[in-house]
Order: structure tokens, then sequence, then C-alpha cells
């Protein structure tokens, strides 16, 4: 069984729309697969009609942006009921935000000597509600000023960097408590990715474990290394977490993530699977 719990579709920032990723998850020999698109369950009923048509399980999940001491974490949520209200409005909140500082950073791009427009931004985010840094990324590309959305994050778009503009999160925890409130399971995206293991070190770990209920931490990523895979996976053993393993595939948006090129043991989908049942929520 290969499962991949982890992947975007063009409701947020990946190249495939939803019904086209779960027809090549079949093709690639995938069994099951958790669409989590960036602060939106908007991709999850076309994905699930392409998955009983094509063969394919299909896990609901949403990648959640979070912040621990002011720094970017991402939250993955499992079988959360889209429609419970207080969820629902916090994605609504984030997505505003996401998409409210498009002007200011292309503000800022233009003040660098790069001219740019918002509609050209919004024409790649095409239908997709969460319009964020790799639209505008997209937009560069298509300028000609970079070759790859990669090389505009690490030249202008990457966090602190010159055309970046902060924007709302939630707190880490509070997330969890809405992920849980919604009948979810809740797993840490790529947690020592990016910086990570500054914020997220193993004692906030263990308090996130024993009083907000975080379920589980995904640690084969493309994004580690294999020490820090390694370290982590002794960190998730000793606190009593589930451990993930996922492509986080963005089709054409992201290099090094092909689909299924990490993967998730069927124990540990079975478990979650199961903790949604029990908690109410929606797989
Ligand atoms: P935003 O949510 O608008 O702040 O944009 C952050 C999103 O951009 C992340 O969730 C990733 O999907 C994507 N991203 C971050 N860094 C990179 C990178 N180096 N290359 C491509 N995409 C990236
Ligand atoms: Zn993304
Ligand atoms: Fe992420
Ligand atoms: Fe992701």
């Amino acid at each position: 069984m290969r499962i991949d719990l982890h992947t975007h579709s063009t409701v947020s920032d990946g190249t495939d729309a939803p019904a086209g990723l779960v027809r090549k998850a079949a093709e690639q020999g995938l069994d099951v697969l958790g669409l989590t698109d960036h602060d939106t369950f908007d991709g999850l009923s076309e994905a699930h009609r392409a998955a009983s048509a094509a063969g394919v399980e299909l896990l609901a999940g949403v990648e959640i942006s979070t912040q621990v001491n002011g720094h970017s974490v991402h939250l993955l949520g499992y079988g959360c009921d889209p429609d419970e209200p207080a969820l629902r409005d916090e994605l609504a909140r984030i997505r505003r935000g996401r998409a409210g500082r498009i002007p200011a950073m292309v503000e800022r791009l233009n003040a660098l000597g790069l001219p740019l427009t918002v509609e050209e931004v919004v024409a790649f985010a095409g239908a997709s509600p969460s319009v964020g840094r790799p639209h505008v990324a997209d937009a560069l590309v298509a300028r000609g000023y970079v070759a790859h959305r990669n090389d505009a994050f690490a030249v202008w778009l990457h966090d602190g960097g010159p055309a970046y503009v902060e924007r709302y999160t939630p707190r880490l925890e509070d997330a969890i408590a809405l992920v849980r409130g919604a009948g979810g399971v809740a797993v840490l995206a790529h947690p020592w990715a990016r910086g990570g293991a500054d914020d997220l070190t193993e004692p906030f770990l263990e308090l996130l474990v024993a009083e907000h209920g975080l379920d589980g931490l995904e640690v084969d990523h493309p994004d580690h290394e294999p020490e820090s895979r390694a370290a982590l996976r002794t960190v998730a053993r000793r606190l009593g977490l589930l451990l993930t393993g996922s492509s986080d595939h963005h089709g054409l948006g992201k290099t090094r993530n092909d689909l299924g090129c990490d993967t998730t043991e069927p124990d540990v989908y079975r478990e979650l699977v199961r903790r949604v049942g029990e908690r109410g929520g929606r797989p």
C-alpha cells in the first residue's frame, strides 16, 4: 500500500487541478492520497468525486499557516468538518491576510526595479481562494526576472526577503485547538525544515502533545535531511506521536517533491482514520 498524505492542487499553489492530481496519483500507483491545500477545503469535493472514479482513497485535509514566536509553522489538519464555524471562519481570516498583502508585495517589487501588477499575480492564482507568494513567484517567472519559483523565493520572496510582507496567522496552539474542535487530527507539517527546529524544540513538542492534543509529526518529507528524520523519529516515538511521511507535491511548482517520494505506513494511516472517526470528523 502506498500512501501520500500531503499534496497541493490549483485550489492553493499546486499546478494540477484536484481531479487531475487524483488521476495522477492513481496512475502512479498510490492507494491513498491526502489533499492538503493551504488554508482552504475548496478542492475536496472535486477530489472526492475523482477519487471514487479513479479507485484512489482520498483523505480530506488542509495545511494551515500558523506561527510560533513569529516564525511560520505549517499544521496539517485531517478529517476536519469543513462546515465547523470556528475553523471555517479562521481559515477565511488567514486567506484574507494571505491575499491582502499581495498589493504591498507588488509595490515592493516595483520599488526594487521589477515592474509587475497585482492583476498578473491574481491571474496566476486562477480560481484559487488562497492567493499567496507562489503566485507572485509565477508572475516573476513569466516576466522573465527569474527562471523558476524556487529562484523567486531565494532572491525576493523568502521570509524576511526584500519583497516579503508579513501577514496574519494564528498561533500554532490555537490552530491545533481549531482542528481538534472540528473533529480532525493535527499533524505538524515538515516540522524541522527551514529553521523549524529552533522553534519546535523537543520540550515544546512535548507541551503541544500534553496540553494541546497534537497527534503527529510529518517526519519523512523532502525538506528533511536524513539526520533530522532520524532525530525526529526518536522524538515521535518517545512522545507517542503518529509518524507520517509525504511528498508535499505541488506539481511543477516545486522540484524534489514527486508524488509518493515520501510515504506513510499503512498502520499509521489506519490509526489516523480511526481517530477521525472517533472524533466525529469527516475523512
Ligand atoms: P505564503 O503562504 O503566501 O506566505 O507563501 C508560502 C508558501 O510558498 C509556502 O506554503 C510554500 O508552499 C511556498 N514556498 C515557500 N518557500 C518556497 C520555495 N523556496 N520554493 C517554492 N515554494 C515555496
Ligand atoms: Zn504550497
Ligand atoms: Fe508547508
Ligand atoms: Fe505543503
